[in-house]
């Protein structure tokens, strides 16, 4: 992966998809593939789900401990979503910057353009589209988490985010789980090899530059 001797500049890949589209699985087989990327593990104040647990999925929180950390200036970017406060604690994002690592953001659409305001340069931003809302529809219902009233509430939040689909510098659909993760590995690739985020290039241009030829 990352050679000692060619200092890299890490990125934070932002992905944003309504729920129900495949997302989870997406970003989390992408950090296990790659040993220099790291999932940012946000704190949130809503229960954990079946399934869940304190550290790997979420950082499950109260909401004093969360005013806390919000007063102690403790996230890069947080929000409320569906009445529930989410939150990216810095240190761990900067801990991976600094080391010239990558993070992946798996947060909601305000939070990425946040963190896009913020980091321009080092930000990238992807949107997963599913093939249809009703297909969105059917995933939210077969995974039975939510009520009817809360599924229709993520419905119309995700027609209001894929009208935002030109802020994403890459749109993916997933329609084929295979497909779209080939894409999403590629476009991580193809910007970690960008020359501004490879600061040795410029080294070896000049010891090329000096050959005698
Ligand atoms: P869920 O409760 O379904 O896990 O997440 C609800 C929404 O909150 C999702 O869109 C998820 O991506 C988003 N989310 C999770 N963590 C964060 C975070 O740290 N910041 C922001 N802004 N959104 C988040």
């Amino acid at each position: 992966m990352n050679k000692p001797h060619h200092p890299h500049r890490g990125l934070l890949l932002m992905v944003v998809a309504p729920s129900g589209v495949g997302k989870t699985s997406l970003t989390r087989r992408l950090v296990a593939d790659h040993n220099d990327l790291h999932l940012s593990i946000s704190a949130t104040t809503r229960d954990p789900r079946p399934g869940e647990h304190d550290g790997r999925d979420y950082h499950f929180v109260s909401t004093d401990k969360f005013q806390g950390m919000i007063q102690d200036e403790a996230f890069f970017e947080w929000a409320e979503v569906y009445g529930n406060h989410y939150g990216s604690p810095r240190e761990p994002i900067m801990a991976s910057l600094e080391r010239g690592e990558s993070v992946l953001f798996d947060i909601d659409f305000q939070g990425a353009m946040k963190v896009h305001a913020q980091a321009q340069q080092d930000s990238v931003l992807v949107y997963i589209l599913p093939p249809s809302l009703a297909e969105m529809s059917r995933r939210l219902h077969a995974r039975s988490q939510d009520s009817e009233e809360v599924i229709h509430r993520r419905l119309s939040r995700a027609k209001d985010e894929v009208a935002a689909w030109e802020q994403f510098d890459y749109v993916i659909l997933n329609d084929d789980f295979d497909r779209a993760y080939a894409d999403l590995a590629h476009i991580y690739h193809a910007e970690r090899l960008k020359r501004a985020r490879n600061p040795w290039i410029g080294d070896l241009v000049g010891d090329l530059l000096q050959e005698e030829i």
